[in-house]
Formats: C-alpha cells, structure tokens, sequence
C-alpha cells in the first residue's frame, strides 16, 4: 500500500515565484518548475550555510530525502542558468511554518506565515513587521 506523502515543513515562502531571462520572448520560452520545498532547501543549505541534518530536521524529512531535494533543486537551477530556461516557483507537498511576527508600526502580534510578498499586520495591514 502506498504511504500518502508526507507534507515538508517551510520556514519562509518565496518572494519571487517566476525568474526569466532576459531578451527571449515569453513564446520561445521553455521552463523549469522548482517546488517551494526545494527552494527552502537550497535556501537552508546554500544561502544559510547549514548542515544537511539540520536542514532534513527544519524540514521535517529524512536526511536522504532532503539529500535527493537538494540535488534536484541544484540540478534544476544549473540547468535554467546553462539553457536559459525560465525558472517557476510553483507546486510541492509542503506545510509552511508559523511564524511570531511583530509589527512595526502598530506594535501587534501575531503568528502567521513569512512571506515579505503577502504578509500583512491583520490590525493595521501594514507591511513593515519582523519576525520575534
Ligand atoms: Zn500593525
């Protein structure tokens, strides 16, 4: 019996969901889809510079399931870079972590999710809020 698959934790949404290169019309295009989690991976990994277990453990996956995300993530990204292809940030089986978030303006708290892009103060829907 196959085993329903398991939701990886996320600890920030993307900012950016579609990167094109440029000077190749939209109908020229080809593209490559990178999962949310396998952003977050190479977002721990690559841009935080931590261990792969501690990555695996953040993302609630075993060590050689993050090890198989990372790579594909990587191989996906060298391939865009190398062909110029169109990078979408789309899709996955993910679950995105709460965060305690802090407004700046109006001083409310809330837990909701870290996305720079759609997070809002839910009091005063401003923009300028940080994580505490
Ligand atoms: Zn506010």
């Amino acid at each position: 019996m196959a085993r329903p698959p398991k939701c990886r934790r996320v600890e920030r949404l993307p900012i950016v969901t579609y990167f094109k290169p440029q000077g190749i019309p939209m109908t020229q295009l080809s593209e490559v889809n990178l999962t949310v989690e396998e952003l977050e991976a190479v977002r721990l990994c690559d841009l935080e510079g931590l261990e792969h277990e501690v990555c695996a453990e953040k993302m609630a996956v075993s060590r050689p399931t993050f090890h198989r995300m990372i790579v594909a993530a990587r191989k996906k990204i060298a391939e865009a870079l190398i062909n110029g292809l169109a990078i979408r940030v789309e899709g996955g089986n993910y679950q995105v972590k709460l965060s305690n978030l802090t407004c700046k303006k109006c001083g409310h708290k809330w837990q909701g999710t870290f996305c720079r892009r759609h997070t809002k103060c839910p009091f005063c829907q401003s923009t300028d809020w940080e994580e505490c």
